[in-house]
């Protein structure tokens, strides 16, 4: 029989979030670690999202690890194959790839509370592991919303996250749904070569110009020979970012300045009065995510463009109804609508100590301690868990304080010596949530009369952090041990663990 296998850490994917988690274990000196990738390469949403225009809006050398700088980033704004590469280039730096198991995906996750460690199941097999760490990736389950007709349609259908290289989209009449950051990024991408492009607009975005650049040969030199110059660049990308916040969650009416120069960007690139109108959004800008782009405007004014406000509202064979009643013929429909955020996949598959699913421990919302740990799920911490999303700025500051939270997290269990585990406290959960929600409030994201995926179905904000990267860098930098149970290990013949009152303890 095959032995059963054990390790310390077990991380769960292998985007940014797990492989920064894997060097931050290396570093720890904690080497007894598998990465579960279900995936067959690394990279995450940088893997999964090859869409044509596909890149990040928030400049590179902010989007990327602080302790792997890329002085070679060949764009401000890079697009996907290069922020893939350096994912693949951070897991040779660091040697990452004797640790990942690549088509390995999770299945179930069982908390075992006599033997303080979770029990893991994959599509490969079995193991089990003291701590598991989550990265599954907030945006990372494609979302198709059920759109009567769909399967009737007779052509091509795919996510943008799902894309099919195969298809030749050349000359087809294509309709695209949804306008969210991906679809900006697509519709000016395929509209010169597609025969027809229909797009069916639930809400209109606020676009802003995208100030982006290539990086010449002297600047990328200068980057790598004197690297404080890429961390001085790094810094003011991010200082104009943390300046920005206090408007987005405290202040959302002085945005209105925001929002006429976006008005101002609309109407120099649309003069057809009526689609200006339909482009024109009826929210605070802020209130979903600003999305930049000096192409997706003058691609709408194409002559082989058409835009539907209202949304698609039902799909008769190779007909697509919009919500306006407009009726379209289409040989392909892409969706860009998006992933499952707030009702995300993996908490299906936990299951914690009281024999719930984490999606059950959730079911009137997400909720969890320092975006991290939620109460009843001991040594389970998530990687851009609950509230640690950003509206503004680069989601790798975020992911690496909770990297930081990790390894504090880690030198308290091995401080606690022998076989124990941290169980966020319920008071501690609850609190801390009040706190957030309490803070929600005032933010654009929850007063700018839209609705978004950052909301929940109950309408609760669980996916945006309302503060600054750095606010959140201060409350993850320790484990508060009043925060947490400690669980010890049951005595010979006692099943259930026994609790000790401090970590400290
Ligand atoms: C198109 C797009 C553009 C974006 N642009 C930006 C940007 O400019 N700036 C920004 O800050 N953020 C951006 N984001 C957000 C982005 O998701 C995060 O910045 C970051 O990449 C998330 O990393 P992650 O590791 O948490 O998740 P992911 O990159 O999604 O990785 C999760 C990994 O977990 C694996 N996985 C999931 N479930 C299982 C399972 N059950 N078993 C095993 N493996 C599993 C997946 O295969 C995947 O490899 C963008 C997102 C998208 C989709």
């Amino acid at each position: 029989m095959a032995e059963h296998e054990h390790v310390r850490v077990a991380v769960v994917g292998s985007g940014f979030g797990g492989l920064g988690a894997a060097v931050r274990l290396r570093r720890e000196g904690v080497t007894d670690f598998v990465v579960l990738e279900r995936a067959d390469s690394v990279g995450g949403t940088w893997r999964d999202n090859s869409y044509p225009g596909c890149a990040c809006d928030v400049p590179s050398h902010l989007y990327s690890f602080s302790f792997a700088p890329n002085p070679d980033w060949p764009r401000a704004f890079s697009g996907q194959p290069h922020i893939r590469a350096y994912l693949e280039h951070v897991t040779d730096l660091f040697g990452l790839r004797p640790h990942i198991r690549f088509g390995s995906e999770v299945k179930r996750m069982t908390w075992n509370g006599e033997l303080l460690r979770w029990d893991i199941e994959t599509s490969r097999g079995t193991l089990s592991a003291d701590l598991v760490v989550s990265a599954t990736g907030p945006l990372s389950e494609p979302r198709i919303p059920d759109i009567p007709g769909l399967d009737s349609f007779p052509g091509k259908v795919f996510h943008s996250a799902r894309w099919d290289h195969d298809y030749d989209l050349r000359g087809k009449r294509v309709a695209v749904v949804g306008t969210g950051a991906s679809a900006v990024q697509i519709v000016p991408a395929i509209q010169p070569e597609v025969g027809r492009l229909t797009l069916f607009q639930r809400t209109p975005p606020w676009v802003m110009p995208r100030v982006d650049r290539a990086i010449g040969g002297a600047e990328r030199w200068l980057y790598r020979r004197l690297p404080v110059t890429a961390r001085v660049r790094r810094g003011l990308l991010w200082g104009i970012r943390e300046l920005q916040v206090q408007a987005f969650t405290k202040h959302p009416e002085e945005l209105g300045f925001v929002e006429r120069l976006a008005r101002r960007n609309l109407a120099r690139a649309v003069e057809d009065p009526a689609l200006r109108a339909k482009l024109t959004p009826d929210y605070r800008i802020g209130c979903k995510r600003i999305l930049l782009s000096n192409t997706y405007y003058p691609a709408l004014a194409q002559p082989n463009v058409d835009v539907v406000a209202g949304g698609l509202a039902e799909v008769r064979g190779s007909t697509l109804v919009g919500a306006d009643g407009s009726e379209a013929e289409a040989d392909a429909i892409v969706f860009g609508t998006g992933f499952h955020v707030t009702d995300m996949p993996i908490a299906e598959r936990v299951v914690g100590a009281d024999g719930r699913t984490l999606a059950e421990a959730w079911k009137d919302g997400m909720e969890a301690l320092r975006g991290a740990s939620a109460a009843g799920f001991p040594n389970w911490l998530s990687i851009i868990g609950p509230n640690t999303g950003l509206g503004n700025s680069s989601m790798i500051l975020m992911i690496e304080s909770q990297l930081n939270y990790l390894a504090d997290f880690l030198r308290r269990l091995d401080a606690l010596g022998g076989r124990a585990a941290l169980d966020a406290r319920p008071a501690a959960v609850r609190a801390w949530n009040r706190r957030v929600q309490e803070r929600m409030k005032r933010t654009v994201w929850n007063t700018g009369g839209c609705t978004s995926w950052y909301l929940d179905a109950n309408g609760r904000n669980t996916t945006i952090w309302p503060g600054t990267t750095s606010e959140f860098r201060r409350a993850t930098r320790r484990v508060d041990p009043a925060e947490y149970e400690v669980l010890r290990a049951p005595a010979r013949g006692n099943a259930s663990p026994q609790k000790a009152a401090e970590v400290g303890a």
